[in-house]
């Protein structure tokens, strides 16, 4: 139901984005692929979704931490009915020794890319007549844990920018919303299993049952396909007169 369509999704060479971008690509949408790099993994990735799905798909490079690339990606995708706000990093550690540098990533990456690519996106939104804005914030953009400081403000000012953009897209047939996993195993969380498993002298197993899905009451990760489809019903007539919220897709962590 989404051909003639076009979704941008920012950070879409793997983990979640990809997954949002595949089955996006399996509801009919056109795509626009994006990270940092410029691969010739990244082009040949869109160049296969194409193929598999029957879509259009371009891989355009642009650096989510800089405001004018941000822009950029989306008048260089000329259309953006879909805009999903993907990317992101994670770093972990005390405030006090928590590196300036990293603060800044985080926030750009996170939070401000969103706010350039959203401000680009809406008036190509009201000129086609229809637009879905979809953040993908996490349980950390209404939870917060220890030593995630950038992250969980940045996921915290982003469930707050959907709430704004909700607001000021209210009457026009524009939806925004943000989505909120719970653990999804991506190469961001693989990457935080060694370091966990050092900290608290436990094997991966234990790193995935006892530290990880322990604020997960389902036990269970979430899957990429499982945050897509939550993208796809976002895009969905169903969805018309929802706005300006969040969509946990936790297994029952921001219950608790
Ligand atoms: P990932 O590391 O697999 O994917 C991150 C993506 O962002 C990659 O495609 C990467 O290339 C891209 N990216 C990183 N820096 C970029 C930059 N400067 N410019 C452009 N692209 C950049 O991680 P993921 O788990 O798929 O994370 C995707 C989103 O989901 C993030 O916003 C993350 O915070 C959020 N999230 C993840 C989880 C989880 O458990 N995996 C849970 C909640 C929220």
């Amino acid at each position: 139901f989404l051909e003639g369509k076009t979704a941008v999704v920012t950070g879409s060479n793997s983990g979640i984005g990809l997954g949002i971008a595949v089955e996006l690509a399996r509801s009919g949408a056109d795509l626009v692929l994006n990270s940092f790099t410029d691969n010739d993994d990244d082009h040949a990735l869109a160049a296969s979704l194409a193929a598999e799905h029957g879509v259009t798909a371009r891989y355009i490079r642009a650096d989510m931490s800089k405001g004018d690339d941000c822009r950029a990606l989306i008048l260089a995708a000329g259309r953006c009915d879909i805009l999903v706000n993907n990317a992101g990093i994670q770093h972990v550690a005390p405030i006090p020794e928590f590196p300036a540098e990293k603060w800044d990533a985080i926030i750009a990456i996170n939070l401000s890319s969103a706010f350039h690519t959203t401000a680009v996106a809406l008036p190509m939104m009201r000129e086609a007549g229809w637009g879905r804005v979809i953040n993908v914030a996490s349980a950390h953009g209404l939870t917060a844990s220890p030593f995630k400081s950038a992250y969980v403000a940045a996921k915290h000012g982003i469930v707050g920018f959907t709430k704004v953009t909700g607001l000021e897209t209210a009457t026009d047939p524009i939806t925004c919303n943000a989505i909120c996993p719970g653990y999804v195993l991506t190469p961001i969380i693989e990457k935080q299993i060694p370091d966990q498993m050092k900290t608290h002298n436990m094997s991966r197993e234990e790193v995935i049952a006892k530290v990880m899905l322990q604020r997960q009451p389902s036990g269970q990760f979430a899957t990429v396909e499982q945050v897509g489809g939550t993208v796809v019903y976002l895009c969905s007539p169903a969805a018309d007169q929802v706005t300006g919220t969040t969509i946990s897709v936790d297994g029952g962590w921001t219950a608790l």
